[in-house]
């Protein structure tokens, strides 16, 4: 038995060696790399024709269509140069992407991206500095924690504030309720009888408030933190799908009577599916009343804090302890840019850790510039670069006035809809999203349950045809389809094209069904 490679593979393995250092010096972003520039350029080439010449937003190609392509991949054999990389790329997958730019993409939360953001996402990533310590980030640290006191600034969340950027709105509605459950630990241990009880005995008592209308990631965090999802009591909305304070006061007053605690009323403001805000005023009142932590989950809304027409939306948002902003929506960010902020910067200590390699307590306190004391994450992207570009170049009024395009175009289509007897509108626009079903009046009326099939059928045969993609979701157990719109580009004539869409193939599905 040898150890050493025979002749022959002794030689191949002196040549993968020298193959690694000849291609180490050159693929580096560093002093000798003539290719840098060269194929970054050949990549944002290749993406800016793809996208200018982009005329629906989808392919209509089936998972099962493109999974043989990606799967015939040798990912073992390295192809000649990025030219051919690239090329690759185009049936793997920038043929078939779903473009958010597109006008006639209606579907989620997704943004078109400005043009600033994307040179700060070049940038960032060739320095690749990290936002932990600031022995990784001189400078990011400085930009981004300018950043969050603007954002908290616009809130008005008070000279105490202080925040740091996250991956999204869940990640921003996870620390906050983090912090929140931390602290609601610690006031219950101030109680002598509590003061040494195991936390899973504490936890138990909790309890987190939120609408029915809550993100998903408020019940998720939940269980994350060990409370379980029935550790979120969802309270009743109005017809505007807004929390109805009445209700959350006769919550707050049961859970009490049973012994419990509240950890935080959760308002949402900009509903996923509604674009609903809850009444703040009142929610803070009632925080203040049953002494829970105030989160207010903007992920959506977050975005009318630049609006020109509509800030007052977001009146009385001041108040809260805990605020999610998600740039990569309303503020037309690319993927990921959010923040969590708190009115009271201190109650970030509930998540500091000090590592003796990295962040050591003796450089603790208020004086140190270290990230990593305030998130969850460690290794952090500069995502906050991209923000900071689109307002010195594009400023706040600039952003504002794209969501406030996307807010009127959502009210104008509301109205057609409203007066179409063909479509139900399930409420009216409140951002920039609509709920809607087609119902036509057939003589003979449309039960239930086909009405259901209908509407499920109208949505994915608009995905597999491509030429448009809507979003689908549920109103009292029956299916809609709805509008999510973020794109300023977007006019009231993409939008009744793709309701031709929705008739034609709701009436060609009906006719089916009838016949
Ligand atoms: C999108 C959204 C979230 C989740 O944010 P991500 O960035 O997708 O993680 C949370 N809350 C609301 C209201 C949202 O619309």
């Amino acid at each position: 038995m040898t150890l050493l490679p025979q002749t022959e593979e002794r030689a191949d393995f002196g040549s993968r060696i020298e193959l690694a250092l000849g291609a180490s010096n050159q693929l580096f972003n560093t002093r000798n790399s003539p290719r840098y520039v060269a194929d970054v350029l050949q990549a944002v080439n290749l993406v800016a024709t793809k996208v200018s010449r982009v005329d629906r937003p989808f392919t209509g190609i089936a998972p099962a269509q493109l999974a043989p392509v990606v799967e015939a991949v040798d990912l073992e054999a390295p192809l000649a140069d990025t030219a051919a990389a690239l090329e690759e790329l185009e049936a793997l997958y920038l043929r078939d992407a779903v473009y958010f730019h597109d006008s006639k993409y209606a579907a989620h939360l997704n943004c078109p991206v400005v043009i600033p953001a994307l040179v700060g996402e070049a940038v960032l990533a060739a320095v690749n500095s990290s936002l932990d310590t600031w022995d990784q980030s001189a400078g990011a640290t400085l930009m981004e924690r300018r950043l969050i006191d603007w954002t908290a600034g616009r809130l008005a969340l008070g000279p105490a504030a202080d925040g740091v950027f996250t991956s999204g709105g869940t990640q921003s509605n996870l620390q906050a309720l983090l912090i929140a459950r931390n602290h609601a630990v610690s006031r219950l241990r101030q109680d002598p009888a509590l003061a040494s009880e195991r936390l899973p005995g504490l936890l138990d008592r909790l309890r987190i408030f939120a609408s029915e209308a809550s993100h998903f990631s408020i019940e998720k965090s939940a269980s994350l933190l060990g409370l379980g999802y029935d550790g979120v009591i969802q309270v009743g909305c109005d017809a505007h799908q807004r929390m109805d304070p009445a209700a959350l006061k006769e919550a707050l007053a049961a859970s009490r009577a049973r012994g419990e605690v509240p950890l935080a009323i959760v308002a949402t403001a900009g509903t996923t599916d509604f674009g609903s805000i809850d009444p703040l005023a009142a929610l803070s009142t009632l925080a203040e009343e049953f002494g829970a932590w105030l989160h207010v989950d903007a992920a959506y809304g977050g975005g009318l804090l630049t609006s020109l027409r509509h800030r007052h939306l977001l009146d009385g948002i001041g108040a809260a302890d805990s605020v999610t902003v998600d740039y990569h929506k309303t503020f037309f960010q690319p993927v990921s840019s959010s923040a969590i902020l708190v009115r009271d910067g201190a109650m970030l200590g509930h998540v500091a850790y000090y590592a003796d390699y990295l962040n050591p307590q003796s450089a603790a306190g208020a004086a140190s510039l270290n990230q990593v004391d305030k998130s969850i994450q460690t290794t952090r992207r500069f995502d906050a670069l991209k923000l900071w570009l689109t307002l010195r170049i594009m400023g706040p009024d600039g952003i504002g006035a794209l969501l406030d395009e996307s807010i009127d175009l959502a009210r104008q289509t509301g109205e057609l809809l409203a007066h179409d007897p063909d479509f139900e509108l399930a409420a009216p626009a409140q951002l920039s999203t609509l709920v809607f079903r087609y119902l036509p009046q057939a003589p003979e009326g449309l039960d239930g349950e086909t009405a259901d099939a209908l509407n499920l059928h109208i949505r994915q045969a608009i995905f597999a045809s491509g030429k448009a993609v809507i979003a689908g979701t549920k109103v009292d157990g029956r299916h809609y389809l709805k509008f999510t719109l973020l794109n300023a580009e977007t006019t009231l004539e993409d939008l009744q094209e793709i309701l031709t869409l929705v008739r034609s193939i709701g009436a060609g599905y009906l006719a089916g069904v009838r016949a």
